[in-house]
C-alpha cells in the first residue's frame, strides 16, 4: 500500500479558517490525538488520549467526528458512538501494534486455551475487541487482571511490554503474552534510556507502559542506575497531569515524541526533552494539513463497522470502563 500522506497545503491563517468554516458547515467536532503533529492538535476542539477522546466524542452534540488519530481509534470511537458519522482523515494511518494480532489469530488462540479470559489493551482492530473479554489501558490493566478470578488463564495482548508489566505487578503464572509491539515504542531501549539519565541527574523519568524501555527502566530503578523516585510510569493523559505537578525543572520522556507538545503546552516552565527523538509514529503523521481539509470537503474517509461486530466490541469496552481508573489509554 502506498503511504505517502496527502500534502501540499500549509497549516496558515487561511488553512486555519477554511478548516473551521468547514467543520461548522458539516457539524463536526475535531479531535486530535496526543501525538498528532502541533498545527493538528492546535486546531482540534479537543486532544487527549484515545480513550477519552472517544468519550468526549460520545457526549457530543456534533453529529460528525472527525478524529485525527490512527484507525483503531476512530473504529472505537465509531463503537461507541454508532448512530455518529465518524471521519478519519486518512483511512491508511494504521497501527503496528493493533495489526500484530487479527480476529482469526485470537481465535485460534482462544482454542488453545479454551475457558482463558481474553484482556486486551485498546489498540486493537473492532474484529480483536469483539472477540475480547475486556479491553484495558495502561493505567487500569493491572486492576483488570486482578478482578479476574485466580484460577481462571488469562490470554493478555497485543503488547508484550504492558503484558510483561503486569505480569509483575500481579504475579500471576497463568497469564500468556501475546508477543505485539509497537515499532515506535519498541525503538526506546533500556541502554538509551540509562544514557540519558545519566546525562540528566535532575530530570524526572516519564515513562507509558506501552514502551519497551519501561522493563529496563524499573530494573535499572531497581538497580540503583535511576533513582527509583525519579520514574513515573504513567499513561499519556497522567502525563500531562504530573506534569502539572511535579516540582521538577526537566523531565525525560519515553513515549512518542508528540506527546511534547501537550507537555510543553502544560506546563511551559519546564524543559521536556524526549528519550529517543527518532520515536515518531509515522501513522500518526500521516494526518496532514491537506488530509484534514480533504476529509471535510469531502466526508472522507467514513470510518464503518459493522453492527453485530461493533455490538460485541462495545461490551467489551463497557467492561474496560467499569473496572478501576481507565484513563485514557495511548
Ligand atoms: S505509536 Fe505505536 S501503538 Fe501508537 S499508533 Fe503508532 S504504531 Fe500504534
Amino acid at each position: 500500500m502506498d503511504l505517502t500522506p496527502y500534502g501540499g497545503v500549509e497549516p496558515d491563517e487561511a488553512w486555519v479558517e477554511e478548516v473551521r468554516k468547514l467543520a461548522r458547515e458539516r457539524d463536526a467536532v475535531l479531535l486530535a490525538h496526543n501525538y498528532q503533529a502541533p498545527a493538528i492538535q492546535d486546531i482540534a476542539d479537543h486532544t487527549g488520549d484515545s480513550l477519552a477522546l472517544s468519550r468526549i466524542a460520545a457526549a457530543s452534540d456534533a453529529s460528525t467526528i472527525v478524529f485525527c488519530g490512527v484507525h483503531f481509534m476512530a473504529e472505537t470511537a465509531k463503537i461507541l458512538s454508532p448512530d455518529k458519522t465518524v471521519l478519519i482523515p486518512d483511512a491508511r494511518a494504521g497501527c503496528s501494534l493493533a495489526d500484530s494480532i487479527t480476529g482469526a489469530q485470537l481465535r485460534e488462540w482462544k482454542a488453545q486455551h479454551p475457558g482463558a479470559v481474553v484482556v486486551a489493551y485498546v489498540n486493537t482492530t473492532a474484529e480483536v475487541k469483539a472477540e475480547t473479554d475486556i479491553c484495558c489501558t495502561s493505567s487500569n490493566a493491572v486492576d483488570v487482571v486482578t478482578s479476574i478470578p485466580a484460577d481462571r488463564e488469562v490470554l493478555f495482548g497485543p503488547d508484550q511490554f504492558l503484558g510483561a508489566h503486569v505480569k509483575r505487578k500481579t504475579g500471576r503464572e497463568n497469564m500468556h503474552i501475546w508477543a505485539g509491539e509497537c515499532h515506535v515504542h519498541a525503538g526506546i531501549n533500556g541502554p538509551e534510556l540509562a544514557q540519558r539519565a545519566a546525562e540528566h541527574p535532575d530530570a524526572d523519568l516519564f515513562i507509558h507502559p506501552e514502551c519497551g524501555c519501561a522493563t529496563s527502566a524499573l530494573y535499572l530503578a531497581g538497580e540503583g542506575a535511576v533513582p527509583a523516585d525519579k520514574v513515573k510510569i504513567l499513561s499519556t493523559g497522567d502525563m500531562v497531569q504530573e506534569a502539572r505537578a511535579t516540582k521538577a525543572k526537566s523531565v525525560l520522556v519515553a513515549t512518542e515524541v508528540g506527546m511534547l507538545h501537550q507537555l510543553r503546552k502544560a506546563a511551559p516552565g519546564i524543559d521536556f526533552r524526549a528519550v529517543n527523538d527518532r520515536a515518531s509514529c509515522a501513522y500518526m503523521k500521516m494526518i496532514t494539513p491537506a488530509a484534514l481539509l480533504r476529509a471535510l470537503r469531502d466526508g472522507a474517509d467514513e470510518v464503518r463497522v459493522d453492527p453485530e461486530t461493533a455490538a460485541r466490541a462495545r461490551a467489551s469496552v463497557q467492561r474496560m470502563i467499569e473496572i478501576g481508573q481507565p484513563g485514557g489509554g495511548e
